[in-house]
């Protein structure tokens, strides 16, 4: 019988939502004699969404909660404090949040907003559950070599990474990563279709629940463009040994091929609570009730090519990689901003990978692709990107 202490950096959002999800059932299993673990919750953090955050702290019991936009602060201080649950407002009370003990963290912000507290956590040696694949697209080196010095293992969330985290044998027969991806809601849109889709279209993600921002990236596929970074950082793998393809059924949720020709694949149905709980229960697996893959039933899965001219953000994706340095940063950064944009109606879909090819271009020709070594000099790099994405979108 063991208990393990846990944080939720993002706890309001889908994978946080999912992740209470599994605590509850696997704490429910404990109870009841089924499974030997059982979850605490240490913090709970939220951007805004101050009614469900107050809703999942009432339910859980944390020992903190954060919440970063205070306006509706007083809520939480008459409803929690009564509680015995401190809570801190602003973005640095995430930082405090990530320092406070707890064996793992679940890394679930959206966006280069999560980086900070991350690192905080990789800082005191914690399992760091990631699943913001924006600490390795912007930070890659300085994040894992802050974990490899502190101690911290990483367990990927996402669930290509969970697939080939799961199936990797010697990494050193290894020929090729496989990542498969959906193709999202435009698998099928005809180019010219593609320029007046709107956001509710985009957001409308065939086979996965998602946050607003990874469900546009889905559809732009920039998606898999940043899981091919994750991926290259996380294993060790150059840009030309990582393949990606097209299956829309979401059923194989990655592959890796070794030098003998074999193929080992991890499949499911496409549920985060697998991913989120094999993190959590790593090294075994935690019983959990997602609907069991029926083969029979699905009978066909489907397998194709990449098409890069409906959607460059791939190519995008591979130039960044074999630059280097702060060019993922500045990749991430403007797509951040024109995925906001393109969200408010403000910017059309196809205009996303234009302006995010086109920042990149700028940042080549003024010598801002450099090596980063510290976290001010990520932050930079985000900035600048964010600024001159800002000045793009303004002319
Ligand atoms: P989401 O939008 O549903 O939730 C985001 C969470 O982050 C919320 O709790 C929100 O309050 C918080 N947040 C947002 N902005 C913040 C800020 N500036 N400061 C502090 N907190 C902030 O997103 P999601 O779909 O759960 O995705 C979270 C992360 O997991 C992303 O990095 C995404 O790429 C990754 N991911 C998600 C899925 C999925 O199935 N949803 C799969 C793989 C990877
Ligand atoms: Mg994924």
């Amino acid at each position: 019988m063991s208990i393990k202490t846990i944080s939720i950096l993002g706890s309001t959002g889908s994978i946080g939502c999912s992740t209470l999800d599994v605590i509850e059932k696997t704490n429910n299993n404990f109870s009841n004699g089924i499974g030997d673990v059982k979850f605490e919750i240490v913090a709970l953090t939220a951007n805004r969404a101050h009614r469900q955050l107050i809703e999942q702290a009432k339910k859980f019991k944390p020992k903190m909660v954060v919440l970063v936009e205070k306006e509706h602060g007083d809520e939480l201080i008459s409803e929690l404090k009564p509680l015995g649950i401190k809570i801190s407002f602003g973005s640095d009370a995430l930082i405090e949040a990530a320092q406070m003990q707890s064996d793992m963290i679940m890394a679930a912000i959206v966006g280069a907003a999560g980086l900070g507290p991350t690192i905080e956590a990789a800082k005191r040696g914690a399992n760091i559950l990631l699943a913001n694949k924006e600490c390795l697209v912007c930070a890659g080196e300085v994040f894992l070599k802050t974990a490899k010095q502190n101690g911290a293992k990483i367990l990927p969330v996402d669930s290509e990474h969970n697939a080939i985290f799961q199936v990797l044998q010697n990494p050193n027969e290894v020929e090729k990563l496989i990542l498969t991806a959906s193709g999202g809601p435009f698998l099928n849109t005809n180019i010219d279709n593609l320029y007046n889709v709107t956001p509710e279209q985009a957001v409308a993600h065939p086979n996965w629940q998602m946050g607003r921002k990874i469900s546009v990236d889905c559809a732009s596929l920039m998606n898999k463009g940043l899981e091919l970074i994750e991926a290259s950082m996380l294993f060790e793998m150059p840009e030309d040994r990582i393949d990606v393809l097209i299956h829309p059924q979401s059923i194989i949720h990655s592959m890796v091929s070794y030098k003998d020709g074999s193929f080992l694949a991890q499949l499911g149905t496409p549920d985060m609570r697998i991913p989120i709980s094999y993190c959590m229960g790593w090294p075994n697996r935690l019983q959990i009730d997602s609907p069991r893959l029926n083969l029979a039933q699905i009978r066909n899965l489907e397998f194709h090519a990449p098409d890069n001219n409906r959607f460059p953000a791939l190519g995008l994706a591979r130039l960044a990689m074999r630059l280097g340095g702060s060019a993922t940063t500045i990749l991430n950064a403007a797509n951040e901003v024109a995925v906001n944009e393109f969200l408010n109606c403000k910017l059309p879909f196809m205009q996303i990978p234009t302006i995010v090819c086109k920042i990149l271009d700028m940042a080549q020709g003024n010598g801002n692709i450099v090596a980063l070594n510290d976290l001010s000099e990520v932050f930079n790099a985000d900035e600048w990107a964010r600024a001159k994405t800002f000045e793009e979108l303004s002319k």
